[in-house]
């Protein structure tokens, strides 16, 4: 069976079948996609799965990773961090650095770059590229990632004077974009159904889950997936569940990564269990990132997950939990409000009264706690699986490089 054969069987023949279509009109274009790390990252996952289904369509797709030295990655670092807000002095070693990186690459990369009919950009890491490949034939567009809605200006500033020539961009969320001269166009996240994270797992393993981490499966189960990061907001999770708990005899997972290479992260996790204390129905677990399976197991043993951030990028905790029909109470903000519609797919709240009040009505209505369930994990269906990203990659590539046709004719 092809890889996009046994998305099929989750998504319907048709949905295939207009892939295969829209596929048609792009049989052996070059498309490259450049980023700067193989693995660990949202985009680096996404990558390893959209590449060969683009493969398996007939285009001629490409996955290039940019290399750099501490220095550069430190400067892309304050980047990413200014982009998406925070302060942060670009010293001139840094950008000349960020410059002969870019240079660097461009000498590398520079025959599949020139010949590319699309060349796609992920992040500001290789951004610069574009400008040392000034014979290239092909459009450019830059795909960004990250919620740049409130930049630290000079950081935008020196950055966009690299992203002007681009022929597009793209962003997750129309509120994330900066102006820019050129199409900008939207293109949501997505999570993968087949992968180790989000594949079905069997009765039995999810039954020996609450053996293993000493979880009472005859009494509800809420759970938390996330960094533990300030705005994940884990001690409102906690306050919520107190509030439920003088009623309900719950039991919390708050399960999320070890953190070590975030000083902040390390302090948050001693706070949460310090506020925690000694509660043994409140599970804080530390989880290798590879992991995905027990995040996945976890995410399936909940009668209901929460996402209680006071900030968000898009949450794909969010989306992993609807697709599994849990209902998700979730903070009202970022990408959160848009998956889950207040009311259909769970409920979007502002403190931890709410979420308190919302998990109480779901326990207690469990026909509405499994309408809601499978009303999520429709609109996941929908609109948040690597197919439908997959769809928006093809009308784009189709957008760029049939500009001017009125219409094209698929089979
Ligand atoms: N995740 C994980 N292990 C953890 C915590 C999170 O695998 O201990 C995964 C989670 O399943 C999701 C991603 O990391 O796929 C987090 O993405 P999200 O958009 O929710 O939040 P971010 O961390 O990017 O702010």
């Amino acid at each position: 069976m092809t890889l996009l054969e046994q998305y099929a069987q989750i998504v319907g023949e048709d949905v295939i079948h207009h892939l295969q279509q829209l596929g048609e009109h792009l049989q052996g274009l070059k498309v490259v996609h450049v980023n700067s790390t193989r693995e660990g990252g949202g985009v680096a996952e996404i990558l390893h799965r959209l590449i060969p289904l683009k493969q398996e369509l007939g285009i001629d797709a490409r996955w290039e990773v940019i290399t750099g030295t501490d220095l550069f990655f430190q400067c892309t670092k304050l980047m990413h961090n200014g982009l998406q807000g925070k302060r942060g002095e670009l010293h001139p070693d840094y950008l000349t650095e960020y410059e002969r990186v870019n240079e660097m690459n461009a000498e590398s990369l520079r025959t599949n770059l020139e010949e590319a009919d699309i060349v796609f950009i992920h992040d500001p890491q290789p951004a610069a590229l574009l400008r040392f490949i000034p014979d290239r034939r092909g459009k450019w567009i830059w795909r960004c990632h990250i919620d740049a809605s409130r930049p630290f200006r000079p950081i935008w500033k020196y950055l966009r004077n690299f992203l002007e020539p681009y022929s597009a961009s793209i962003w997750s969320l129309s509120e994330f974009a900066q102006p820019l001269p050129h199409p900008l166009y939207l293109v949501a996240p997505s999570i993968d159904p087949l992968s180790e994270k989000n594949i079905e797992l069997e009765e039995d393993e999810l039954a020996a889950m609450h053996y293993k981490w000493g979880l009472d499966p005859e009494r509800p189960i809420i759970t938390q997936v996330s960094r533990f990061d300030r705005f994940k907001d884990p001690i409102g999770v906690i306050r919520a569940y107190r509030l439920v708990k003088e009623y309900s005899p719950i039991q919390l997972i708050l399960a999320g990564g070890g953190a070590t290479d975030d000083p902040e992260g390390e302090e948050m996790i001693r706070w949460v269990k310090e506020y925690a204390g000694d509660d043994e129905d409140i599970h804080v677990l530390l989880l290798p990132s590879d992991d995905h399976r027990t995040i996945n197991a976890f995410q399936r043993i909940s009668d209901i997950v929460i996402q209680k951030s006071t900030k968000e990028g898009f949450g794909l905790t969010v989306t992993e939990a609807m697709w599994k029909g849990k209902p998700v109470i979730g903070g009202d903000v970022g990408g959160i409000r848009l998956q889950v519609v207040d009311h259909h797919t769970g409920f979007l709240v502002t403190s931890p009264e709410g979420a308190a009040l919302r998990i109480r009505y779901l326990l207690k209505h469990r026909d509405k706690l499994k309408e809601m369930g499978e009303k999520a994990h429709n609109f996941v269906l929908e609109n948040f699986l690597i197919t439908r990203h997959l769809r928006e990659h093809l009308t784009l590539m189709h957008a760029i490089m049939f500009e001017n046709k009125e219409r094209i004719e698929t089979s």
